[in-house]
């Protein structure tokens, strides 16, 4: 695997591959690597010649006190895992690279970028948005793997691949999870063992919701305030929010239909976790 540091040389590297014939399938990351950044490389590596991984825990995502300094980092295991799977090159530059000094200009995706995640963290979505669209020039691919676990992130960065002719199919990787149902998150990290009992009342209330929708109940109303119910039960966690969205415009929906996202943002301790479904 070939370790990048440069967007210049990035771009070299990409070029290359494309004039080669490879189909290259990108997987940005941020490290700390698990086995769902991992489903995401094997996925690319069954669909597209070339698996090109980047690993930069992005400051401009970050907000002046969340977990920026403290984000794990584990790069010498990291590369061996990209490696194992099969990723070609792996680009990994510094923040003064990919935001160097002078460098002004960022991505804003408006109204959907506002809202779920973005409305709890304001400006983490421009964050995003800025550092994919530049990870989009550094590597050109054809394809680009997210997880339908960052759903708010994924129908943000589909916005932004339509509204600026960004030449990139993006595909959504299935959410993977523990044994125990917890969505894997490199956040994860930062619980303890009590607190990751507390924790799994999100995919509990989450399974609890797709099997009202299985059995007929429709309402969001109904189906939020039931969630909310055994959320609250839980005195371990503070929920941000319960949210029944078209998963495209992340706006509330009455009714919960086939493709409806059904999501949940809670704090446990310090540490936010997310998780989601999308109706069946
Ligand atoms: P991150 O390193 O947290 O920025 O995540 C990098 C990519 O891995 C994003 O597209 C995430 O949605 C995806 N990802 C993170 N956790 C999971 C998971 N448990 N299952 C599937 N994809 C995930």
């Amino acid at each position: 695997m070939r370790i990048v540091r440069t967007v210049a040389e990035m771009q070299r590297v990409c070029r290359g591959l494309r004039t080669g014939g490879s189909v290259l399938g990108f997987v940005p990351t941020m490290g700390a690597l698990h086995e769902g950044h991992l489903s995401l490389v094997r996925r690319a590596r069954s669909e597209c010649d070339t698996v090109v991984a980047s690993i930069f825990v992005n400051p401009l995502q970050f907000a002046p006190g969340e977990d920026f300094a403290k984000y794990p980092r584990t790069f010498e295991e990291d590369c061996r895992s990209l490696e194992t799977e099969g990723a070609g090159v792996l680009f990994a530059p510094d923040a003064a690279e990919m935001y160097p000094n002078g460098s002004v200009t960022t991505v804003t995706v408006s109204e959907v970028g506002d809202r779920l995640d973005g409305a709890s963290r304001p400006g983490h979505f421009t964050g995003v948005a800025t550092v994919v669209a530049k990870l989009f020039h550094a590597v050109a691919p054809t394809r680009a793997y997210f997880g339908q676990k960052d759903a708010a992130q994924l129908a943000v960065l589909r916005q932004m691949v339509r509204d600026l002719n960004f030449d990139v199919e993006l595909v959504g990787c299935a959410i993977v999870r523990d044994t125990d149902g917890l969505a894997l998150s490199s956040r994860n990290k930062y619980i303890s063992a009590i607190e990751r009992r507390h924790a799994l009342v999100l995919h509990r209330t989450l399974l609890q919701l797709e099997r009202m929708i299985a059995e007929g109940e429709r309402q969001s109303i109904s189906l939020v305030r039931r969630g909310m119910d055994t959320l609250n039960a839980e005195p371990g966690i503070r929920v941000d929010y319960l949210a029944i969205v078209d998963a495209n415009n992340l706006l509330p929906v009455t009714s919960a239909e086939t493709g409806t996202l059904v999501a949940v943002a809670a704090y446990v301790g310090s540490t936010r976790l997310i998780d989601n479904f999308l109706v069946r």
